[in-house]
């Protein structure tokens, strides 16, 4: 049973590695020693509960260090976590190893299933202790660009900015503060430009090298298998893209063309499009405490499930939205196993975004509240791109209770909302074709790559127009794209997500009961399949099959026909 705690009663203890290498040496042991399946299955449960019990600490660790990065207390704990991280993967590969070869692997299938077997047989094949060193300059480079992204200070507007502050001002309403601002942040893209055009180069050269110290020809593959996809490759991703660029991308033009007419720019560049209406872009009827009033309501009005779970958030100090000084950037949903717990991480700051955190990271939370009772660690939360699934088809659900959330701006909202939605596309396969043909030619030259990068954008967002940026003009826009440093292939995963959660949305409007069941039933199933099993099981459409793009596009473009955008 799960102790009924709030979080602020949760207890904080720093890990000691020796403490954990006896405990886990021990446990590991135990597992390798076994004579039968009976042994092992038995052993196997106690290395679960301990790793939950290890896990929960350092997502308690986390949670607070993101809380406080200025509490020496939690920044010594959280370092901490950092050097333990590596010694624990390599206590779960040892048991991979041993489990997947040996003799009465049947029997252990029987009880846990054959998929933990695959994700086990994935792992293995994408991870071997001769490339620990390698792993450990790979994380080492990625700080060193969080650090350079993280530490930038431009002066713009008599003050010192970050990049997400100055980014703030590319969507001002005024199209000189627009512009400037854009020179502002081409200008400090360019004399940043060497350096990491230089840690890429790096990270591409380390990757493929780990890539051939295993045996694979370069990169692509051992990428997939380190994303835990076993079952599509590259080539069904690139048919998949191709879909893309004939169902969406001429539509996103004609969207473009249309929000220009609106706002009556004649010649607009890449940033005017920042800018969704000329009365400006939606705002929120009220603060924290309003917003979650209204997140409790909707959530009481979709399911009893969804009503028990928001109310156990509120219970159990389970969100900590507004920003706060101290607090690190961003937004994220973690879990606490156990306490089977969810929490929901952001900083509210009066844009429409602090909704999307009630609802994308909200639909997050739902999923693991739901799947919270699964006894396999490995089967409670799904590969990533099924897991935007949940998250993204919950911002559609939302949409009958935006009058709550933003009084006035409600229809603004669910128009520019599906316009994102569907706009994201075109950018996020140009950001996977991309990676392609960076890890397919490993040795091309920053320069190559900035050209193959801008050749790929003009294909797929012709739209983008760079005249008083040359920085950018010359294709570079990847460089501020985190996941193509630290998360390589892991981008193309919004956008399946996205055409899954499409469906979702087109169901909802037809009939609300019958897809909600349907989603609740979805979230239900955690992590217990692969992608495209869990997408049948489901009775969702294959993003991957040739016509899925088309069928899920063509209800939402009589969706956004019923709003006129002239007016907003
Ligand atoms: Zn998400």
């Amino acid at each position: 049973m799960a102790k009924d705690l709030k979080f602020s009663e949760y207890p904080f203890k720093v890990p000691s590695e020796k403490t954990i290498v006896a405990k886990c040496e021990k446990l590991v042991k135990d597992i390798i020693d076994s004579k039968d399946a009976k042994t092992c299955i038995t052993a196997i449960k106690k290395w679960n509960k301990y790793s939950n019990t290890l896990n929960t600490q350092v997502s308690i660790i986390y949670v607070l260090y993101s809380l406080e990065t200025d509490n020496k207390k939690y920044v010594k704990a959280q370092d901490k976590v950092n050097e333990i991280s590596p010694v624990l993967s390599n206590y779960s590969n040892r048991i991979a190893k041993f489990i997947t070869k040996v003799s009465f692997r049947a029997e252990l299938e029987k009880k846990f299933g054959a998929y933990l077997f695959e994700m086990y047989d994935a792992s293995l094949k994408a991870f071997d202790e001769k490339l620990i060193p390698d792993m450990i300059e790979e994380n080492k480079l990625t700080s060193e660009y969080d650090q350079i992204l993280g530490g930038a200070q431009i002066e713009f507007d008599g003050k010192v900015l970050n990049l997400s502050q100055l980014g703030k001002y590319m969507q001002d309403k005024d199209q000189e503060v627009r512009k400037s601002a854009a020179i502002a942040m081409d200008k400090w893209l360019g004399e940043h430009e060497e350096a990491i055009g230089n840690i890429y180069d790096k990270l591409v050269h380390l990757r493929d090298g780990m890539a051939k110290k295993l045996g694979f020809d370069n990169f692509v593959e051992l990428g997939y298998l380190r994303l835990g996809r076993t079952d599509y490759n590259a080539k069904m991703v690139a048919d998949y893209r191709a879909q893309i660029a004939k169902d969406v991308v001429p539509l996103c033009n004609k969207l473009y063309k249309e929000q220009m007419k609106n706002l009556g720019i004649k010649k607009p560049q890449y940033y005017d499009y920042n800018l969704m209406f000329k009365s400006g872009n939606p705002t929120p009827a009220g603060e924290e405490k309003y917003l979650i009033e209204k997140a409790y309501e909707m959530y009481s009005a979709l399911g009893t499930e969804s009503k028990e779970f928001f109310k156990f958030m509120m219970d159990h100090e389970l969100l900590d939205l507004t920003a706060r000084k101290g607090k690190t950037t961003g937004g994220y949903c973690t879990s606490f196993s156990d306490y089977k717990a969810p929490f929901i991480f952001s900083n509210f700051n009066g844009t429409s975004g602090d909704v999307n955190v009630l609802t994308h990271e909200g639909g997050h939370a739902f999923q693991y509240y739901l799947s919270r009772d699964i006894k396999i660690p490995e089967y409670v939360n799904p590969t990533l791109e099924s897991c935007e699934i949940h998250s993204m088809s919950m911002e559609f659900f939302a949409w009958p209770y935006m009058e709550g959330f933003f009084g006035k701006d409600a229809e603004k909202y669910k128009y520019s909302h599906l316009c994102d939605a569907i706009e994201f596309l075109p950018y996020g396969i140009t950001i996977d074709e991309f990676q392609h043909w960076v890890y397919e030619n490993p040795n091309a030259t920053h320069e190559e790559r900035c050209a193959k990068f801008h050749e790929i954008e003009s294909r797929y967002t012709p739209h983008k127009k760079y005249d008083f940026t040359p920085t950018l003009a010359k294709g570079t826009y990847w460089l501020r794209q985190s996941h193509v440093f630290g998360s390589p292939f892991y981008y193309i995963d919004y956008t399946l997500a996205q055409v899954c959660a499409f469906q979702f949305a087109n169901e909802n409007l037809k009939d609300h009961d019958k897809a909600w069941k349907k989603y609740v039933k979805l979230c239900k199933c955690g992590g217990k399949y692969p992608f495209l099993t869990l997408l049948e099981k489901n009775h969702i459409r294959n993003p991957f099959v040739d016509g899925t793009v088309k069928k899920a596009i063509a209800p939402l473009k009589k969706v956004l026909a019923t709003f006129d955008s002239s007016k907003f």
